[in-house]
């Protein structure tokens, strides 16, 4: 781990487990209580120094950057080997990472002047809130760390960040990388099970949580930070809607339309989980998206070719197989998929499934897999209200020959983000959250740094005491 800018053993370890294999491979170290204490003890301490010079800031953001950047082909083995995506998709995480640090290097924190006359200059600041508790969930467990350390620090915070203890490997290197572009205290990385996510968010030291993993325990995070006032970014889960318009040309868009379903191996807190297509499209729609799954290699994230990785862990993959069973039971067919890999590790081909009405549990819940249930409608009305009708609200896409159509389409879903003709594009200086149940604040962007300040007018009388 790293502590005060030096690396901490823990008292104890838990296994990692390699998801291609299902053997653990690695050991990663159990934080006891007294260190998370020292980790947010020493991030309280850094914190005075570091929030006075932005520019020093600016210049260790840059540094992360360049550190991440020349050691991808260190971290990319590292976590291909605990999430189970394929070792380019690993790389481009960690590429991303730095991105996400260089381009969060280049924003500015603003001072707004509201009046500025003989009578008084009053302007609106942002302070730094102190020290943040970041917790991270395992399928990006990089680049969603980059998210929060990126802007969080270039506010003048310091952090404490624990990653799932699925994926604590490449994360725990993460901190290690930072550790010469960073003061000590300034970022600690611990790592242990949930519980050390619930010390971290109970914790005193804490003032802002910054927290990114499923609906259930958003909502144990949003009760555990109420009695203290925490301030906190939640973001959650999501059950994303595509819906594709009559005008559509099925050919032209099955293969976006693949990927934004099964990147990641469905991993993806916004991948498309249910797929709304005209009735007049669905045959040849069903049949292309088939055409590429049958195309498609799911194998082992270190293998040359391998395009879709396992499952990330055992409860992950049984909940996806348990999904598809009970669609099975409800009338689901499956086209493509429908059953695991045999042999070892967590492997579930991409499954297609059609004749599932709204209440079947794979199209109400969030299958977080690569299991995409296809669901015709009739008219756009009816798409739009049924993808509405769910708790969640991350993103959504609509896709039409007329992007100016679907766009008016898009204003109506009820998510934080709204693609039209694509799906996933996630860009670091555009706001991310979630609408509903999908979260509460979003990350990147201007509007992701302010999210690690608060506000403070002040009002200056041009009148001498
Ligand atoms: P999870 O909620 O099980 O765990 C996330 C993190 O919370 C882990 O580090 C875990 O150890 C920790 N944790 C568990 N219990 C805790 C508690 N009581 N207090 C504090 N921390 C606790 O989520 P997961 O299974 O790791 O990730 C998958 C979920 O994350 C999916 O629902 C996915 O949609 C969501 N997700 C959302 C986004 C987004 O940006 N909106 C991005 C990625 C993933």
């Amino acid at each position: 781990m790293t502590i005060d800018g030096k690396s901490i053993a823990g008292d104890a370890s838990f296994g990692v487990i390699n998801p291609a294999t299902g053997q653990v491979f690695a050991q990663a170290p159990e934080c006891t209580r007294v260190q998370l204490d020292a980790a947010l003890d020493a991030a309280s301490r850094a914190f005075k120094p570091w929030k006075r010079d932005v520019a020093a800031r600016r210049a260790a953001l840059l540094a992360c950057a360049e550190a991440v950047k020349t050691r991808i082909g260190e971290l990319a083995p590292i976590l291909t080997q605990e999430q189970g995506k394929p070792l380019a998709r690993a790389s481009e995480e960690l590429f991303g990472t730095a991105v996400w640090f260089q381009y969060t290097a280049s924003l500015e924190i603003p001072v707004e002047v509201l009046q500025d006359d003989a009578n008084a200059r009053i302007e609106v600041r942002r302070r730094p809130l102190g020290v943040v508790g970041a917790i991270t969930p395992w399928n990006f467990p990089v680049l969603l760390a980059a998210w929060k350390i990126a802007p969080a620090l270039l506010a003048g915070n310091t952090m404490v960040l624990k990653p799932s203890p699925f994926t604590p490997l490449s994360t725990l290197k993460l901190g290690e990388i930072l550790r010469d572009a960073l003061p000590a205290g300034v970022l600690n990385v611990v790592s242990g099970n949930d519980q050390l996510g619930a010390w971290i968010t109970a914790h005193p030291a804490v003032r802002k949580v910054s927290f990114t993993g499923s609906v259930a325990t958003g909502k144990k995070v949003a009760a555990a930070c109420a009695p203290d006032l925490k301030r906190m970014t939640l973001e959650l889960g999501g059950n994303d809607a595509a819906i594709v318009l009559p005008d559509a040309d099925p050919q032209k868009v099955a293969e976006k339309l693949f990927w934004g379903a099964f990147s990641n191996s469905g991993q993806i807190c916004s991948a498309i989980k249910r797929l709304y297509v005209h009735e007049s499209l669905e045959q040849p729609l069903v049949q292309a998206l088939a055409k590429i799954a049958a195309a498609t290699k799911v194998g082992n994230g270190l293998d040359a070719g391998t395009l879709l990785g396992p499952l990330n862990n055992k409860m992950q993959f049984e909940r996806v197989n348990e999904l598809v069973e009970d669609a099975k039971r409800h009338g689901g067919r499956c086209v493509t998929g429908g059953a695991p890999l045999p042999g070892a590790g967590y492997f579930i081909p991409p499954t297609l499934v059609t004749g599932l009405g709204e209440d079947a549990r794979l199209v109400a819940e969030e299958q977080f897999g690569p299991a995409l249930p296809i669901l015709p409608y009739r008219d756009v009305d009816e798409a739009v209200e049924r993808a509405n009708g769910t708790m969640y609200g991350l993103s959504g896409s609509v896709w039409s020959a007329s992007p100016e159509r679907a766009a008016e389409v898009a204003g109506e879903l009820e998510c934080g983000t709204a693609w039209v003709n694509q799906h996933l594009a996630i860009l670091p200086n555009t706001p991310f959250g979630g609408a509903k149940w999908s979260g509460i604040g979003v990350e990147n962007g201007p509007w992701g740094l302010l999210g690690f300040t608060e506000l403070q007018t002040v009002n200056i009388a041009k009148t001498p005491a």
